[in-house]
């Protein structure tokens, strides 16, 4: 069920409110200029669905997807821990704010295996990013190894806790919770074993924030189409999704979103 009741830390009951539902599209390296013009239609879908939707393009594509991006959010898929300084190549927070992202993704499997990021590095990224204002997407997930080794749900948590950053607040972060085996591969868990992990994330989370924990947006990304999208999004604790591959084309992207989007109306408690 996507749209739960939340309760604001130290604001009792009166303050309960839904968690909204997320879908977010990572193009990674793949995308050019013309790519922008597929926007336009997620946007539509956007707004039927009532939920929301962040596009993360190369970072040149930031500010000019921002003037296609109706109805979206645009993020990035990874920025520096340090506002300025002598870091050739790298990419501030603070710049990315001033492009016009709202979101960034931190800690991809892509990042930490190609770049070899660690979980402190992330830390300082996703709080870099929440001191600039912008909103953190932290991904977490374990390897085929830990998986067929019995030790997932451990090493899950372990990222986890080593990548949130102390001054996080709960409504500033999106976790996103991505095996690294089901990325890009056309294979994805069961329903049990998402199920099962986003149960045990919340659960680290409730350690971590307390009643708090309710607050966060808690995604599903590896091989996520139009076709498995709805039951995913239907599970227990699974806020909406990342996508990589099927969020290039709008055609692909526009189905997922509708499916994240109708999952989140059943399981909607229809808060105030
Ligand atoms: C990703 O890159 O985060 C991702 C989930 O990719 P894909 O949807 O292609 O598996």
């Amino acid at each position: 069920m996507l749209v739960r009741i939340m309760t604001i830390r130290g604001t009792g009951p009166a303050a309960e409110a839904p968690r909204k539902a997320m879908v977010v599209g990572n193009w990674k390296m793949c995308a050019s200029r013309a790519q922008l013009t597929e926007l336009r239609a997620v946007g539509d879908a956007a707004a039927h669905a009532a939920l929301d939707v962040v596009i993360c393009p190369p970072f040149p594509l930031i500010h000019p997807a921002m003037r296609s991006a109706r109805g979206l959010s645009i993020g990035a898929q990874d920025c520096h821990h340090a506002v300025e300084g002598p870091f050739t190549g790298s990419v501030s927070p603070v710049m990315l704010r001033e492009a016009g992202a709202s979101h960034v993704i931190v800690g991809h499997s892509e990042r930490r295996q190609a770049f070899g990021e660690s979980d402190a590095d992330i830390c300082a990224k996703a709080a870099a990013a929440i001191r600039a204002r912008l909103m953190p997407i932290v991904c977490i997930g374990e390897s085929a190894d830990e998986r067929d080794a019995g030790v997932a749900a451990a090493a899950v948590t372990r990222q986890l806790q080593r990548s949130l950053p102390a001054l996080a607040k709960p409504d500033e972060i999106v976790l996103a919770y991505e095996p690294v085996w089901a990325i890009g591969s056309g294979s994805t868990p069961t329903s049990d074993e998402i199920a099962e992990m986003h149960g045990a994330i919340r659960g680290a989370l409730r350690d971590i924030f307390g009643r708090g924990a309710e607050q966060v947006r808690l995604l599903y990304g590896g091989s996520v189409n139009a076709a498995n999208a709805g039951w995913i999004a239907a599970l227990a604790d699974v806020d909406g999704v990342l996508v990589g591959n099927c969020s290039l084309a709008a055609q692909d992207f526009t189905p997922i979103i509708e499916a994240v989007g109708n999952a989140a109306l059943k399981g909607q408690p229809l808060a105030a």
